[in-house]
């Protein structure tokens, strides 16, 4: 049986790449899905390809996250999984050359950082209800080594595992888990722009992955059980997580 039978997820960023892959395969293992998205022409649409709910949601806004699992509790009765997902590369970059984007910067995090802060609170007290469940950020290798001169986008993703190693041990009690997924380069909307730039500079964009694999490694973490870990997740091996010490 898979580990997303009868579960009810809150997905941010469901509408496309990594969630949506996360979204459908939630679905076709008889899961129920509430899509969190700010666009929402594409949270719509994998909303109705899933059989479930679109909620238009800017994950920066603290009161879109409460309202977001207030329909995952109105439509379904209970919250299994938040999967927060939303993501930007929206940020400012460091090095001797760069400007300062002070307003990317800040909007890079709020939705990345604060985003994951305030769905996470949002979620807390509806898993609890459930007698438990499971918090799945999505991270990028990004949170584990530098995207040299990428300096929102790292730091807000170091930040994020941050708060998921924080939030484990207290949730805990509550039976609910804490992981970070830490993908390396998936092949979404957010980075097919990037490829030509990467593989330039020598990065190795040949087995980038599709989102499936990332949908595939979510499923694996959540049955694992565990909590408090960041997950690397890799082309051609299993997910394992990152050996802080
Ligand atoms: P994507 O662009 O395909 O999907 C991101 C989704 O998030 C979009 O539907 C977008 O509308 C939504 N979104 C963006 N800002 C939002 C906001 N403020 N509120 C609600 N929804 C918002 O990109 P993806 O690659 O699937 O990214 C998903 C996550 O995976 C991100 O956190 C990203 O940083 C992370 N990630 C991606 C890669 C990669 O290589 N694609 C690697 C590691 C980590």
């Amino acid at each position: 049986m898979s580990t997303f039978q009868d579960k009810v997820a809150l997905i941010t960023g469901g509408g496309s790449g990594i969630g949506e892959a996360v979204a459908r395969r939630i679905a076709a293992a008889g899961g129920r899905v509430v899509v969190a998205d700010i666009d929402t022409e594409n949270g719509r649409r994998v909303a109705e390809a899933v059989g479930g709910h679109h909620v238009q949601a800017d994950v920066a806004d603290p009161a879109a996250n409460e309202a977001a699992v207030a329909v995952a509790l109105e439509r379904y009765g209970r919250l299994d999984i938040a999967h927060l997902n939303a993501g930007t590369g929206t940020g400012t970059l460091g090095g001797p050359d760069a400007a300062l984007d002070v307003e990317a910067h800040r909007r890079g995090v709020s939705v990345n950082l604060d985003g994951v802060v305030y769905g996470a609170h949002a979620a807390v007290p509806a898993l609890q209800a459930s007698g438990g469940g499971a918090i799945l950020v999505t991270a990028s290798l990004a949170g584990l080594i530098p995207s040299p001169g990428n300096v929102t986008y790292t730091a807000t993703k170091h930040a994020v595992v941050g708060v998921v190693r924080s939030l484990a041990p207290v949730l805990t009690p509550h039976h609910i888990t804490v992981n970070a997924l830490c993908p390396g380069f998936v092949d979404t909307p957010l980075v097919r722009p990037l490829l030509p730039a990467l593989a330039k500079v020598g990065l190795p964009v040949d087995d980038i992955m599709a989102p499936d694999d990332v949908a595939a490694a979510a499923e694996h973490v959540i049955a694992e059980g565990g909590t408090g870990a960041a997950w690397i997740v890799m082309a051609g091996t299993p997910p394992r997580p990152y050996p802080y010490y």
